[in-house]
């Protein structure tokens, strides 16, 4: 093989992605992460961030890093792995906090979600393990099961019929099923089926792992999640992963199970045993907005409420909705170039919101995603509401 330069191999291919209305930019933000919000130097109200509840700016989390700074025994960074000397207490007190929470015997802290992810599924998936995940799984469940020793097999979204199929395949080969799912469907807004899940799994001796990245904090009682959503609860051969940079508002991510999974991650996982721990700082974020997520049923109501509203008025405009009960409703619009075009005339009425294209959905399914916060107020939605009706009547809409 000739060597290329990096402008060679990749000319092509960046141009391509021009001109299939591909190509990603990063928007730039210029103030805090809020509903009003200051990017690419212009003022607009943001319906794309996932601070479900308005915390990543936060005046009582913000007020506790300034006091730790001053007060506590503590640095901004961790300086070292979490086996080195990178586990502050802060990050130990917030472990257990979260684990008294969801009422799991232990949870283990991780930077990102993206690697608590690759985490649980290469320490948990062995060789000869198939791994059941479905079809809408975020990015890094599908890294994970790639790159794990397991068999990885996927089933079509939410299908019951098809995943209790493979189910009933794996156990006829004797062979240790591990079904993964998000809890609340990243780019869609609709919800796994975990009370059927958690009876497949159950009839088939499986084990299960719930990416509930957009659940924890927006859904279930004090915020557990989807499966409290659900009324349900986690047995020993469940296993959650959350992340603190959506809900929370802060950064990093987490695992909750049993004492000897935990032990498992700390001994085997290599995303986690590679990796410098989160700042010290971010640990005391994180157990400040679990305080406010533990008492905001009225944060996680006004959600619902607004999400409510905002549903009834799209439908009433004749717009393609899922069928979502959570603050992530998408807008389907099918080929990237108009997802575009709606994406950029919301822009010019002051509204942003991402155009979500392929490969990220799949392909003719682009979509404006609309995240509602419940910072947002009545009249933002219905204003929002109103720039949508615009979009309809342009003439190349
Ligand atoms: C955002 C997200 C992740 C990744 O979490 P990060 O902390 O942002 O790396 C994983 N899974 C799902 C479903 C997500 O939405």
């Amino acid at each position: 093989m000739p060597i290329n330069s990096i402008q060679e191999r990749f000319a092509k291919r960046l141009n391509k992605r021009r001109a299939e209305h591909l190509y990603r930019q990063r928007p730039l933000a210029f103030s805090p992460q809020q509903p009003q919000m200051k990017i690419n130097g212009v003022e607009c109200i943001n319906f794309c961030s996932n601070d479900y509840l308005g915390l990543a700016n936060h005046p009582q989390i913000k007020q506790r890093l300034i006091d730790a700074l001053q007060n506590d025994q503590l640095s901004y960074g961790s300086g070292a792995a979490h086996l080195v000397t990178g586990h502050h207490l802060q990050h130990h007190l917030l472990e257990d906090e979260l684990a008294d929470w969801l009422g799991v015997e232990r949870v283990l802290l991780f930077s990102t979600g993206f690697m608590a992810n690759l985490a649980v599924l290469q320490t948990l998936a062995q060789k000869g393990d198939v791994l059941l995940g479905d079809k809408l799984n975020h990015a890094s469940l599908v890294d994970g099961a790639l790159q794990s020793d397991a068999d990885f097999k996927r089933y079509p979204h939410r299908d019951m019929a098809a995943l209790e199929k493979r189910l009933q395949q794996t156990h006829a080969q004797q062979k240790q099923a591990i079904i993964v799912t998000d809890g609340v469907f990243s780019m869609d807004g609709d919800l796994a089926p975990l009370h059927h899940i958690q009876q497949l799994a159950k009839d088939y001796n499986a084990w299960t792992i719930i990416d509930d990245a957009h659940g924890f904090g927006a859904l279930g009682t004090q915020g557990r999640g989807s499966l409290s959503h659900f009324g349900l609860s986690a047995d020993a051969n469940t296993v959650q992963i959350g992340t603190l940079g959506k809900a929370f508002g802060c950064s990093g991510a987490f695992v909750a199970g049993s004492n000897t999974l935990i032990e498992s991650l700390i001994q085997f996982a290599r995303p986690y045993i590679y990796t410098t721990a989160s700042p010290q700082l971010n640990a005391v974020a994180v157990r400040e907005a679990l305080k406010i997520i533990k008492s905001a049923d009225n944060k996680r109501q006004k959600l619902q409420t607004l999400i409510e509203q905002f549903r009834t008025g799209a439908k009433q405009l004749g717009l393609q909705l899922w069928d979502s009960p959570t603050a992530i409703q998408p807008i389907l619009l099918g080929d990237s170039a108009r997802a575009l075009r709606w994406s950029e005339q919301l822009k010019q009425q002051g509204f942003w919101i991402a155009a979500i294209r392929p490969p990220t959905v799949p392909q003719g399914q682009a979509r404006l995603r609309v995240t509602l916060s419940a910072q947002h107020s009545a009249q933002q939605i219905q204003n929002l509401l109103n720039a949508l009706a615009v979009c309809i009547e342009s003439a190349d809409s």
